[in-house]
């Protein structure tokens, strides 16, 4: 049996005055943030030596811990997975020759700011650069706690009148920073102008708040998002020790506000760069009834190098899931193309070759096997979604497949303009 850990901010001599109705108000959690190096040595068990480290990092990057989420450190061993998430390292300071300042692109690619249009029927809003808490691991550092910030109602509207206009976007994501930071009045204004134009059919909000500061979810805010409905949540467990009581009663609170809940992890060094911790980790995750939806490789981002594991490790992990447990608990694990190229799945290889006739294919447990191709294999679609030719034409590999396109070349391919062509 999983225990559901409570955090006990009695347990913390630092908590220990507080009230059971101040630690339940997400804004006294937000108000009593742990930023500063005095406060955290009541919290923690910070050496000299951390202690110095401490400064010079703090010197670059800020350092914020929910009062809750601090409770949730084992405060003395430092290979802690919630701790190494929370506290900062001296090896943020690091440059790595593969760090990039922006590596998804999510600046150049914005021509609106906080809008990022990069597939074609789907966009990305980031509507605060205020997190409740500061990962350390965060791919968004550059913008994450730098000016603390809302969007201003200018650019949302803005945005607003992009999708507008953009009719092929029928999926709007809302990011940041954390969404669950703003009040709900606030947030509810944003959601309902998205809301109003009738090509959006569904509305993401990606948020951390059921992991670092769970009771911001409450009825009041759930009440409000399922007045909008389709909206979907996206939250960001890594390991299974986040999920405590609070938690799971904040991304219960939201299933049964017919909100469906999905999870994306960041694989991290030390913290669940391991088969089995992510096999806990989805299981648990399963039983509050949140869908492991993404595996994410850690970015190129500045300051995270010493997160960063092989990207066997996570192709390991994969292999460990696929069936030996249930699809549903299989995240799909991505890494994301520095320049802007979008997430690209990564997957161990169950093709081992293939004839006209067949398919050799292996499974978890190693059987080699074969697929026999039907006989009728070539066949055209019939389909009325074909025929009325309702998506459009397609692009990318997918146009390669279905002979829409004959080859995909770089425009600047050098063997044209050696040809004589333009
Ligand atoms: C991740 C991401 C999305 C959403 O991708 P899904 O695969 O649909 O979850 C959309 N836009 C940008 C820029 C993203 O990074
Ligand atoms: S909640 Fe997300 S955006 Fe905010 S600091 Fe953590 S990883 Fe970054």
């Amino acid at each position: 049996m999983f225990e559901y850990s409570t955090v006990n901010s009695r347990e913390v001599p630092l908590f220990r005055d507080v009230t059971e109705e101040q630690w339940n108000d997400w804004h006294w959690q937000m108000r009593n943030v742990i930023t500063d190096i005095n406060t955290l040595d009541k919290v923690a068990d910070i050496d000299r030596k951390e202690h110095e480290d401490l400064e010079k990092t703090l010197g670059k990057f800020k350092m914020a811990i929910t009062p809750y989420y601090a409770a949730l450190m084992d405060s003395s061993y430092k290979l802690c997975s919630v701790r190494l998430q929370a506290i900062p390292q001296i090896a943020e300071l690091n440059d790595d020759v593969s760090d990039m300042h922006d590596p998804l692109h999510e600046d150049v690619d914005s021509s609106i700011p906080g809008l990022t249009h990069r597939y074609p029927d789907r966009v990305l809003l980031l509507i605060t650069d205020i997190c409740s808490m500061n990962c350390r691991h965060c791919t968004r550092r550059r913008i994450v706690g730098q000016k603390d910030s809302n969007l201003s109602w200018d650019n949302i509207q803005r945005a607003v009148d992009y999708i507008k206009e953009h009719t092929e976007v029928r999926d709007v994501l809302l990011s940041g920073g954390d969404p669950f930071t703003l009040a709900d009045s606030s947030l509810e204004r944003i959601i309902a102008a998205i809301r109003e134009i009738s090509h959006v059919e569904i509305i993401r909000i990606g948020t951390r708040t059921p992991v670092v500061m769970p009771m911001r979810v409450t009825d009041d805010l759930v009440n409000m998002l399922k007045k909008y409905h389709p909206i979907y949540v996206n939250t960001h467990f890594n390991h299974y020790k986040e999920i405590t009581h609070e938690a799971k009663e904040a991304c219960e609170k939201m299933a049964n506000a017919g909100i469906p809940v999905g999870n994306q992890s960041v694989l991290l060094r030390d913290v669940n760069d391991c088969p089995r911790i992510m096999k806990k980790l989805v299981h648990e995750l399963l039983k509050i009834r949140v869908k492991p939806y993404y595996l994410y490789q850690c970015d190129l981002s500045k300051g995270i190098s010493h997160f960063r594991v092989s990207v066997s490790k996570g192709i390991e992990i994969i292999e460990s899931l696929r069936g030996h447990t249930t699809g549903m608990a299989v995240p799909t694990y991505v890494v994301d193309a520095p320049g802007g190229g979008g997430k690209i799945p990564l997957s161990p290889n169950y093709l081992l070759s293939h004839s006209d006739k067949r398919y050799v294919l292996r499974n978890y447990e190693g059987v080699i096997t074969t697929y026999t191709q039907p006989s009728n294999i070539f066949s055209e679609c019939w389909c009325e979604l074909c025929k009325n030719n309702e998506y459009g034409p397609l692009d990318g590999v997918a146009s390669l497949l279905n002979g829409e396109k004959l080859a995909l070349e770089p425009k600047d391919l050098a063997r044209r303009h050696r040809n004589g062509h333009t």
